[in-house]
């Protein structure tokens, strides 16, 4: 079953598959178990040019857009990698896509030729402890030094923030103008917003930046983490989009996400597909493979149309938001399905390989692991539902 991809896309799922192939189960899961990052595929896929698809030709990449670099996503978790999704919302989500879309020519110039070759690693600081789902009331800050307005200082905390060990820039959404003086002002609660590309080795070289992983449950490819800034010194050519009117950039780097969450979840529903069904063609129990059993059979078979119904809508919103258009409904509807999905196959893998799949020796602890969490993040299922149930069906809000 196939939607209409363009080349373009068939050509990225082909070529990325080639290089996943590479790195089988047993490597992902070694990952995990030594909380390691994926240095060899994610050098491998960077090579082939895989991160730098979105980047325009001109700084050295691929062209293409969000529909590419979402099968490219899903691919990757359908090998089995699934929290490799990290990979490509962080660096080609969070840096790519925003900086293509809203940079300044000097700041594409400076940052895109390394995310087109796979050498420069990107996180987003949003999420803060008081602030995750309601970004909007977020208190890290970023004022003008007095001694010398060219810069700004970022000062605030935030939270579960990955990929910082590896990042050399941060994108940091920080209020200009707190909450509560738009509130005074009469402004919209949105304005006052300002996305900053913060220098991350320097600042911890120098101690403004700091972090602490948060030791969790899975995904432990990478660190999630408590992020401190102190003074954190930004020049204003770092500013992305204008002083104060960030939110608008913030949402071209959301919907991204969601789209690209809603890929992973796909690609997972695929790999824990392949692991149930191949298991279940092979495991005879009274006399019989146990994939014959309807009550095993039917909720595979259930999966399946979702995750397929789920890949045309992942599709549709990437395809909206490369032409510009308003895609947020879509993303949030792609964004549901794909974590739901990809976290009931993972679910209904546990159950068809029931006792095996507690065993280190199959990859289903980890994928179960890893595919709990999409359900939660970026966005949590509540608040995608409130959108949709809001924005879509016209009900009262409830945020
Ligand atoms: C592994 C991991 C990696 C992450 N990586 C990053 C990152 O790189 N950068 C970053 O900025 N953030 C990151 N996050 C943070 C993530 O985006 C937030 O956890 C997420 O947005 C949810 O916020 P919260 O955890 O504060 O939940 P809360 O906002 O505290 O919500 C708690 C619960 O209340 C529900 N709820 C709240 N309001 C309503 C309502 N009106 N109606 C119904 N239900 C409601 C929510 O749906 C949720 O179930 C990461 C989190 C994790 C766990």
């Amino acid at each position: 079953m196939d939607f209409d991809l363009p080349e373009s896309a068939l050509a990225v799922r082909e070529g990325v598959a080639a290089v996943a192939a590479k790195y089988d189960h047993a490597y992902w899961s070694q990952c995990e178990e030594e909380h390691r990052f994926p240095q060899e595929i994610f050098d491998d896929l960077g090579r082939g040019g895989w991160f730098g698809l979105c980047v325009p030709e001109e700084y050295g990449g691929g062209g293409q857009g969000l529909l590419e670099l979402a099968v490219a996503n899903m691919t990757l978790c359908a090998s089995g990698g699934v929290a490799g999704t990290f990979f490509y919302v962080t660096t080609p989500g969070f840096g790519a896509m925003t900086l293509t879309r809203h940079g300044s020519e000097e700041q594409k110039q400076r940052i895109l030729p390394g995310l087109a070759d796979g050498t420069v690693q990107f996180c987003l600081a949003l999420t803060e402890p008081d602030a995750g789902s309601n970004a909007i009331e977020i208190k890290t800050s970023a004022r003008r030094d007095p001694d010398n307005t060219d810069d700004f200082l970022i000062k605030g905390q935030k939270i579960w923030i990955s990929n910082v060990e590896n990042a050399d820039w941060m994108v940091a959404v920080t209020r200009t103008i707190p909450a509560a003086e738009t509130k005074a002002q009469g402004l919209p609660r949105t304005a006052g917003f300002t996305l900053f590309l913060v220098d991350v080795k320097q600042a911890l070289a120098d101690g403004t930046l700091s972090y602490n992983p948060i030791p969790k449950m899975g995904s432990n490819i990478l660190h999630s983490s408590q992020v401190f800034f102190d003074d954190v010194r930004v020049p204003a050519e770092n500013v992305i989009g204008e002083v104060d009117a960030g939110f608008g950039v913030l949402w071209d780097v959301l919907n991204p996400e969601r789209i690209l969450a809603a890929s992973g979840g796909i690609g997972t529903a695929d790999a824990a597909l392949k692991i149930a069904c191949d298991y279940a063609r092979e495991r005879e129990v009274f006399g019989r493979p146990i994939g014959a059993n309807q009550g095993l059979q039917f909720p595979l078979a259930q999966l399946k149309a979702k995750t397929e119904l789920g890949r045309l809508m992942t599709y549709q919103a990437a395809w909206l938001f490369d032409q510009g258009r308003p895609c947020g409904n879509e993303a949030n509807v792609a964004k549901l399905t794909g974590a739901q999905v990809g976290w009931e196959a993972a679910n209904q893998a546990f159950q068809t390989l029931a006792g095996m799949a507690y065993s280190k020796e199959y990859p289903v602890e980890r994928i179960f692991r890893d595919a709990r969490i999409a359900k939660n993040i970026p966005v949590a299922e509540e608040l995608v539902l409130a959108h949709i149930g809001t924005a879509m069906l016209g009900l009262p809000k409830s945020y």
